[in-house]
């Protein structure tokens, strides 16, 4: 799939017994291991480079802010932005959307504004917004998941209906971290913006899986982690247009972001520094650099189609299990398929798997506004990644026939 090269090999967490078994690590869309490439550039940065970055004029300093620099114009081509002025690092999905939200949301909101989101929002493209809701006066609405098991999906029939000139802004998941489910982003911007309505993509669960552009996506912000791309943990980016991003103000104040300070007041500098107050992440910035360049290596279409086979071939193999429910498409969806068992509790799974080797997750994922729609209080999430291969499907549907034995015996 990735022209003969050997995946696993550059990953060095994958090579370890768990139970006395070969690890099975299927938890990729909470967060992805990291390879040896990344975690070596981690190292050399605090062996060689470690210094603060913009105003230093020594040897270290400089070339500390040439590699920071160098990752945030690596990240303006990898999602296509127009300029690296464009991309803000911060420490990841969570951290971007509360800065749009806080910085964005709370100068522009009023009361009768809508913020329009969709049932299946991780909580971190949720709960951002009811608060802002609740200190603007705004109102947040969701378009529906619709549809039984095989069928979820978002209600798009709905969704000029709800468009209405209220909206300010459309947030949504490009891929559910529950259902696996693929939205038409582009289709979604460009109807929100049809209506003067501002769109932001959460892209966490898509980036490290396929090609995304934003000005394609034609979408106004765009969100994501690094952590669940092979890249470190407590770095990630808000993508912004500039125009917008010249217009919010600081979200966080104090040094690094400001142009003039004096006793009675400051001024700004422009974006991206009025968003990074502060030491910024430098080492996970480069190293995140590294992460992309290890995923062009292997190819994003290639990534792609490897993710979304093993899903596909998971979803068909998990149907033939006593007692399933499978969530989200029996189609063309995202890397990872979640299920519930109707004799075993998920976590009484992920805990009988892990005897096993297998690493699974098991609870609300961070949905449990949609879990509750669903009617269930959890689900069993095995989620796959570039290093993942059709024999560890095969472990895992032989631990989860005897998990089904066991608990089924009733
Ligand atoms: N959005 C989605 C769709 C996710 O799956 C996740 C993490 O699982 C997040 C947001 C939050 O990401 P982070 O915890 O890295 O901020």
């Amino acid at each position: 799939m990735f022209a003969g090269r050997d995946v696993r090999s550059d990953f060095p967490t994958l090579h370890q017994l768990v139970g006395g078994r070969p690890l099975v690590y299927l938890d990729n869309a909470a967060t992805t291991h990291k390879p040896q490439v990344v975690i070596d550039a981690l190292t050399r940065y605090y062996e060689k480079d470690n210094s603060n970055v913009h105003r230093g004029l020594h040897a270290l300093s400089m070339r500390a802010t040439d590699g920071y620099e160098a990752a945030r114009a690596r990240a303006a081509v990898f999602i296509n932005a127009s300029s690296p002025s464009e991309i803000i690092f911060t420490r990841g999905t969570t951290e971007s959307v509360n800065l749009v939200a806080q910085s964005w949301g709370q100068a522009n909101l009023k009361r009768g504004n809508v913020i329009l989101l969709t049932e299946m929002e991780h909580h971190s493209n949720l709960v951002p917004w009811q608060v802002v809701a609740e200190r603007t006066g705004a109102v947040v609405k969701y378009v529906p998941v619709v549809g039984d098991n095989a069928e979820h999906g978002l209600d798009l029939d709905r969704l000029d209906a709800l468009l209405t000139p209220e909206v300010k802004l459309f947030a949504f998941t490009h891929v559910s971290n529950t259902l696996g489910v693929i939205n038409p982003a582009a289709e979604l911007c460009r109807r929100a913006r049809a209506v003067g309505a501002l769109t932001l993509i959460d892209a966490a669960q898509s980036i490290g899986h396929e090609s995304l552009d934003v000005q394609a996506l034609g979408c106004d912000f765009l969100v994501y982690s690094g952590h669940k791309m092979v890249g470190p943990t407590g770095i990630g980016v808000l993508y912004g247009r500039r125009a917008l991003l010249d217009a919010m103000p600081p979200w966080q104040t104090g040094g690094g972001m400001i142009s003039v300070v004096e006793f009675s007041g400051s001024r700004w500098k422009p974006a991206p520094e009025r968003f990074e107050a502060g030491t910024p992440n430098v080492a996970d910035a480069i190293a995140l650099h590294v992460a992309m360049d290890y995923l062009d290596t292997l190819g994003r279409p290639e990534i792609a189609l490897h993710d979304h086979a093993l899903a596909e071939a998971a979803y068909g193999a998990l149907a033939e299990l006593p007692g399933v429910r499978l969530l989200g498409p029996k189609g063309k969806r995202a890397g990872l398929v979640s299920f519930a068992l109707k004799d075993a509790h998920a976590h009484d799974v992920v805990t009988f798997a892990d005897q096993d080797g297998i690493a699974l997750r098991g609870g609300h994922h961070c949905n449990q506004p949609l879990m509750k729609k669903l009617g269930l209080p959890s689900s069993v999430r095995a989620s796959f990644y570039v290093y993942n291969t059709p024999e560890e499907i095969d472990r895992l549907l032989a631990s989860l026939r005897k998990i089904v034995a066991f608990f089924g015996r009733g």
